[in-house]
Protein backbone atom coordinates (compact mmCIF):
# COMPACT_ATOMS: atom_id res chain seq x y z
CA UNK A 1 0.00 0.00 0.00
CA UNK A 2 1.21 3.63 -0.92
CA UNK A 3 2.01 6.09 1.61
CA UNK A 4 -1.37 8.77 2.57
CA UNK A 5 -1.14 11.86 0.64
CA UNK A 6 -1.44 15.28 2.45
CA UNK A 7 -2.39 18.56 0.34
CA UNK A 8 -1.56 21.47 2.54
CA UNK A 9 -3.92 24.74 0.67
CA UNK A 10 -3.73 28.70 2.35
CA UNK A 11 -6.56 30.72 2.43
CA UNK A 12 -6.00 33.82 4.10
CA UNK A 13 -3.01 33.81 6.16
CA UNK A 14 0.37 35.10 6.88
CA UNK A 15 2.00 31.80 6.77
CA UNK A 16 3.03 31.63 10.16
CA UNK A 17 1.75 27.87 10.33
CA UNK A 18 3.66 27.09 7.58
CA UNK A 19 6.91 28.70 9.05
CA UNK A 20 6.13 26.41 12.25
CA UNK A 21 5.85 23.09 10.95
CA UNK A 22 9.43 23.58 9.06
CA UNK A 23 10.46 23.90 12.62
CA UNK A 24 9.07 20.47 13.52
CA UNK A 25 11.36 18.63 15.59
CA UNK A 26 9.10 15.56 16.78
CA UNK A 27 8.96 14.08 14.72
CA UNK A 28 10.73 15.99 12.24
CA UNK A 29 9.26 17.99 9.05
CA UNK A 30 11.48 15.13 6.75
CA UNK A 31 10.60 12.27 8.90
CA UNK A 32 7.14 13.19 8.80
CA UNK A 33 6.73 13.63 5.18
CA UNK A 34 8.93 10.25 4.83
CA UNK A 35 6.00 8.68 6.10
CA UNK A 36 3.61 10.88 4.18
CA UNK A 37 3.74 11.66 0.55
CA UNK A 38 3.41 15.82 0.29
CA UNK A 39 1.44 16.26 -2.80
CA UNK A 40 1.76 20.17 -2.58
CA UNK A 41 2.57 23.02 -0.45
CA UNK A 42 2.53 26.40 -1.37
CA UNK A 43 6.00 27.32 -0.15
CA UNK A 44 7.51 23.73 -0.53
CA UNK A 45 6.41 22.22 -3.94
CA UNK A 46 8.44 23.12 -7.15
CA UNK A 47 7.99 20.19 -9.10
CA UNK A 48 4.01 21.02 -10.23
CA UNK A 49 2.41 24.29 -9.86
CA UNK A 50 -0.83 24.21 -7.70
CA UNK A 51 -3.24 24.40 -11.29
CA UNK A 52 -1.56 21.27 -12.30
CA UNK A 53 -2.25 19.30 -8.87
CA UNK A 54 -5.29 20.39 -8.82
CA UNK A 55 -6.42 19.18 -12.11
CA UNK A 56 -5.32 15.82 -11.16
CA UNK A 57 -7.41 16.11 -7.58
CA UNK A 58 -10.35 17.33 -8.85
CA UNK A 59 -11.03 14.87 -11.34
CA UNK A 60 -9.83 11.71 -8.65
CA UNK A 61 -7.01 10.97 -10.33
CA UNK A 62 -4.89 11.87 -7.04
CA UNK A 63 -6.22 10.66 -3.66
CA UNK A 64 -6.02 13.04 -0.96
CA UNK A 65 -5.78 11.80 2.90
CA UNK A 66 -5.13 14.43 4.57
CA UNK A 67 -6.33 18.16 3.65
CA UNK A 68 -4.42 20.93 5.43
CA UNK A 69 -5.87 24.43 5.26
CA UNK A 70 -3.64 27.23 6.68
CA UNK A 71 -5.78 30.75 6.89
CA UNK A 72 -9.14 31.89 7.37
CA UNK A 73 -11.70 30.91 4.19
CA UNK A 74 -13.63 33.58 1.90
CA UNK A 75 -15.10 32.92 -1.47
CA UNK A 76 -14.98 36.69 -2.45
CA UNK A 77 -12.42 36.41 -5.79
CA UNK A 78 -10.98 39.97 -4.43
CA UNK A 79 -9.71 38.40 -1.44
CA UNK A 80 -8.09 35.21 -2.03
CA UNK A 81 -7.78 33.48 -5.05
CA UNK A 82 -5.83 29.90 -6.68
CA UNK A 83 -6.34 30.10 -10.37
CA UNK A 84 -9.94 30.16 -10.52
CA UNK A 85 -11.07 29.17 -7.85
CA UNK A 86 -11.47 31.10 -3.81
CA UNK A 87 -10.14 28.67 -1.09
CA UNK A 88 -13.96 28.54 -0.51
CA UNK A 89 -14.83 26.86 -3.61
CA UNK A 90 -11.79 24.25 -3.17
CA UNK A 91 -12.95 23.26 0.26
CA UNK A 92 -16.37 22.60 -1.35
CA UNK A 93 -15.34 20.47 -3.83
CA UNK A 94 -12.43 18.16 -1.71
CA UNK A 95 -14.40 18.23 1.59
CA UNK A 96 -16.16 14.82 0.49
CA UNK A 97 -13.02 13.19 -1.62
CA UNK A 98 -10.52 13.46 1.69
CA UNK A 99 -10.54 11.67 4.83
CA UNK A 100 -9.38 14.27 7.08
CA UNK A 101 -9.46 18.09 7.34
CA UNK A 102 -6.98 19.56 9.42
CA UNK A 103 -7.09 23.22 10.74
CA UNK A 104 -3.73 24.27 10.83
CA UNK A 105 -3.65 27.82 13.14
CA UNK A 106 -6.61 30.52 14.46
CA UNK A 107 -7.12 31.70 11.52
CA UNK A 108 -8.54 28.79 9.65
CA UNK A 109 -10.07 27.42 12.75
CA UNK A 110 -12.01 30.04 14.07
CA UNK A 111 -11.26 32.76 11.40
CA UNK A 112 -8.73 34.97 13.64
CA UNK A 113 -7.71 38.49 12.42
CA UNK A 114 -9.10 38.37 8.90
CA UNK A 115 -12.64 38.26 10.52
CA UNK A 116 -11.37 41.81 11.56
CA UNK A 117 -12.06 43.41 8.13
CA UNK A 118 -15.79 43.65 8.67
CA UNK A 119 -17.17 44.94 5.40
CA UNK A 120 -16.59 41.52 3.91
CA UNK A 121 -18.77 39.46 6.54
CA UNK A 122 -17.99 35.52 4.57
CA UNK A 123 -14.46 35.44 6.43
CA UNK A 124 -14.37 32.90 9.22
CA UNK A 125 -12.99 29.54 10.17
CA UNK A 126 -13.57 26.32 8.54
CA UNK A 127 -15.75 25.13 11.42
CA UNK A 128 -16.30 27.91 13.68
CA UNK A 129 -16.36 32.21 13.76
CA UNK A 130 -14.65 32.38 16.57
CA UNK A 131 -16.77 30.68 19.48
CA UNK A 132 -20.13 30.09 16.97
CA UNK A 133 -20.44 26.87 15.05
CA UNK A 134 -20.70 29.39 12.10
CA UNK A 135 -17.52 28.31 10.11
CA UNK A 136 -17.39 27.44 6.25
CA UNK A 137 -18.53 24.20 6.75
CA UNK A 138 -21.71 22.82 8.57
CA UNK A 139 -21.84 22.69 12.11
CA UNK A 140 -22.41 19.02 11.67
CA UNK A 141 -19.96 18.27 9.10
CA UNK A 142 -17.77 14.92 9.30
CA UNK A 143 -15.33 13.89 6.47
CA UNK A 144 -15.01 10.25 5.39
CA UNK A 145 -13.36 9.37 8.55
CA UNK A 146 -15.77 10.60 10.61
CA UNK A 147 -13.98 13.13 12.28
CA UNK A 148 -15.19 16.95 12.11
CA UNK A 149 -12.31 19.69 11.27
CA UNK A 150 -9.84 19.13 13.35
CA UNK A 151 -8.81 22.65 14.92
CA UNK A 152 -4.64 22.74 15.80
CA UNK A 153 -5.44 25.82 16.97
CA UNK A 154 -2.52 28.93 18.08
CA UNK A 155 -1.24 31.75 16.22
CA UNK A 156 0.75 30.15 15.19
CA UNK A 157 0.13 26.22 16.30
CA UNK A 158 2.88 24.50 17.30
CA UNK A 159 4.33 22.40 15.03
CA UNK A 160 4.35 18.76 17.46
CA UNK A 161 0.65 19.67 18.07
CA UNK A 162 0.18 19.27 14.41
CA UNK A 163 3.21 16.57 13.51
CA UNK A 164 1.89 14.48 16.87
CA UNK A 165 -1.91 14.17 15.88
CA UNK A 166 -1.00 14.12 12.16
CA UNK A 167 1.17 10.73 13.33
CA UNK A 168 -1.65 9.68 15.52
CA UNK A 169 -4.56 9.53 12.83
CA UNK A 170 -1.99 7.74 10.47
CA UNK A 171 -1.69 5.06 13.10
CA UNK A 172 -5.32 4.46 13.38
CA UNK A 173 -5.35 6.01 16.87
CA UNK A 174 -8.23 7.35 18.40
CA UNK A 175 -7.70 11.33 18.54
CA UNK A 176 -10.32 12.83 21.00
CA UNK A 177 -11.23 16.30 20.90
CA UNK A 178 -12.86 19.33 22.84
CA UNK A 179 -15.83 21.46 21.75
CA UNK A 180 -13.49 23.54 19.99
CA UNK A 181 -12.66 19.88 17.95
CA UNK A 182 -8.37 20.50 19.50
CA UNK A 183 -6.74 17.23 20.05
CA UNK A 184 -7.37 17.07 23.88
CA UNK A 185 -4.13 15.18 23.98
CA UNK A 186 -2.58 19.01 23.78
CA UNK A 187 -5.33 21.19 24.48
CA UNK A 188 -6.60 19.71 28.07
CA UNK A 189 -3.35 21.32 29.16
CA UNK A 190 -3.65 24.87 30.21
CA UNK A 191 -0.72 27.42 29.38
CA UNK A 192 -0.06 27.92 32.85
CA UNK A 193 0.71 24.01 33.85
CA UNK A 194 4.49 23.98 33.61
CA UNK A 195 5.11 27.28 34.02
CA UNK A 196 8.43 28.23 36.08
CA UNK A 197 6.13 31.05 37.34
CA UNK A 198 3.68 29.25 39.02
CA UNK A 199 4.78 29.92 42.75
CA UNK A 200 4.72 33.28 42.40
CA UNK A 201 1.05 32.36 41.30
CA UNK A 202 0.21 30.91 43.98
CA UNK A 203 1.76 33.13 46.48
CA UNK A 204 0.47 36.34 44.42
CA UNK A 205 3.96 38.08 43.58
CA UNK A 206 3.64 40.47 40.93
CA UNK A 207 6.11 40.38 38.26
CA UNK A 208 7.37 43.79 37.91
CA UNK A 209 9.00 44.15 34.69
CA UNK A 210 8.82 41.82 31.32
CA UNK A 211 11.84 39.90 30.74
CA UNK A 212 12.66 39.41 34.24
CA UNK A 213 13.00 36.07 35.68
CA UNK A 214 11.11 36.34 38.92
CA UNK A 215 7.17 37.55 39.49
CA UNK A 216 3.88 36.34 37.53
CA UNK A 217 2.41 38.24 34.80
CA UNK A 218 -0.73 37.45 35.61
CA UNK A 219 -2.27 40.31 38.30
CA UNK A 220 -0.62 42.78 36.18
CA UNK A 221 0.56 42.34 32.43
CA UNK A 222 -2.20 40.48 31.06
CA UNK A 223 -0.69 36.69 31.38
CA UNK A 224 -3.92 34.90 29.82
CA UNK A 225 -2.22 31.25 30.69
CA UNK A 226 -4.87 30.35 33.38
CA UNK A 227 -8.01 30.60 31.06
CA UNK A 228 -5.79 29.45 27.64
CA UNK A 229 -6.04 25.64 26.85
CA UNK A 230 -2.51 25.10 25.22
CA UNK A 231 0.30 22.88 26.75
CA UNK A 232 2.96 26.02 25.81
CA UNK A 233 5.00 25.40 29.40
CA UNK A 234 4.84 21.49 28.37
CA UNK A 235 5.99 21.15 24.88
CA UNK A 236 8.07 24.21 24.61
CA UNK A 237 8.91 26.01 21.48
CA UNK A 238 11.89 25.07 19.56
CA UNK A 239 12.24 22.87 22.75
CA UNK A 240 13.55 25.27 24.96
CA UNK A 241 11.17 28.32 25.81
CA UNK A 242 8.19 29.55 26.09
CA UNK A 243 6.87 33.17 26.19
CA UNK A 244 5.95 33.13 30.18
CA UNK A 245 9.66 31.71 30.62
CA UNK A 246 11.04 34.35 28.47
CA UNK A 247 9.31 36.89 30.77
CA UNK A 248 6.22 37.60 28.51
CA UNK A 249 2.59 36.92 28.92
CA UNK A 250 0.68 34.72 27.25
CA UNK A 251 -1.85 36.15 24.90
CA UNK A 252 -4.18 33.10 24.82
CA UNK A 253 -3.76 32.77 20.67
CA UNK A 254 -4.84 29.22 21.06
CA UNK A 255 -8.72 30.39 22.37
CA UNK A 256 -11.19 32.01 19.48
CA UNK A 257 -11.28 35.14 21.54
CA UNK A 258 -7.75 36.06 21.04
CA UNK A 259 -8.01 39.40 18.62
CA UNK A 260 -11.54 40.10 19.90
CA UNK A 261 -9.16 41.58 23.37
CA UNK A 262 -7.54 44.71 23.43
CA UNK A 263 -3.80 45.32 25.10
CA UNK A 264 -2.28 42.07 25.42
CA UNK A 265 0.19 43.40 27.91
CA UNK A 266 -2.11 45.00 30.57
CA UNK A 267 -4.38 42.52 33.11
CA UNK A 268 -8.24 44.08 32.39
CA UNK A 269 -9.36 44.45 36.06
CA UNK A 270 -13.15 45.90 37.43
CA UNK A 271 -11.83 47.23 41.17
CA UNK A 272 -8.88 45.82 41.50
CA UNK A 273 -9.92 42.50 40.51
CA UNK A 274 -9.06 40.58 36.99
CA UNK A 275 -12.18 40.32 34.84
CA UNK A 276 -11.60 36.87 33.87
CA UNK A 277 -10.10 34.71 37.27
CA UNK A 278 -8.31 31.47 36.50
CA UNK A 279 -10.58 28.15 35.25
CA UNK A 280 -12.85 26.94 37.46
CA UNK A 281 -11.87 29.33 40.42
CA UNK A 282 -15.16 31.64 41.41
CA UNK A 283 -14.02 35.52 42.23
CA UNK A 284 -15.18 35.03 45.22
CA UNK A 285 -12.86 31.83 45.96
CA UNK A 286 -10.34 34.06 43.95
CA UNK A 287 -10.24 37.17 46.30
CA UNK A 288 -10.44 34.61 49.24
CA UNK A 289 -7.22 32.74 47.80
CA UNK A 290 -5.17 36.00 46.85
CA UNK A 291 -6.02 37.56 49.91
CA UNK A 292 -4.68 35.09 52.22
CA UNK A 293 -1.96 34.45 49.63
CA UNK A 294 -0.60 38.00 49.86
CA UNK A 295 -0.60 38.20 53.89
CA UNK A 296 1.12 35.06 54.13
CA UNK A 297 3.97 36.14 52.49
CA UNK A 298 6.87 34.09 51.55
CA UNK A 299 10.03 35.37 51.90
CA UNK A 300 12.23 33.70 49.53
CA UNK A 301 9.85 35.22 46.46
CA UNK A 302 10.97 38.52 47.55
CA UNK A 303 14.66 38.10 46.61
CA UNK A 304 15.98 38.20 43.24
CA UNK A 305 15.84 34.01 42.20
CA UNK A 306 20.11 34.92 41.70
CA UNK A 307 19.96 35.73 45.89
CA UNK A 308 18.18 33.20 47.29
CA UNK A 309 19.20 29.97 49.32
S1 LIG B 1 3.25 34.09 34.35
FE1 LIG B 1 1.30 33.31 33.49
S2 LIG B 1 1.73 31.13 33.13
FE2 LIG B 1 3.30 31.85 34.52
S3 LIG B 1 2.52 31.42 36.56
FE3 LIG B 1 1.92 33.51 36.08
S4 LIG B 1 -0.12 33.27 35.20
FE4 LIG B 1 0.79 31.26 35.14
Amino acid sequence: MGKKTLLWLQGLSCNGNSQSLLNAENPSFYELFSRVELIFHPEISYKENILQVLEKVLSDRKKVNFLVIEGSITTNKRFHRIGDYTIGELIDRLKNKVDYIIAAGNCASFGNIPVLYREHKDIRGLQFKFKERKGFLPPDFKTKSGYPVINITGCPMHPSWFTQTLIALLEGRKVILDKYNRPKEFFMYLSHDGCLRNEYFEWKVEAEEFGHKEGCLFYNLGCRAPMTHAPCNKILWNRVSSKTRAGLPCFGCTEFDFPLRENYFETKKNIGIPEDVPLGVSKRVYITITGVAKTLKNERLSKKLEETD
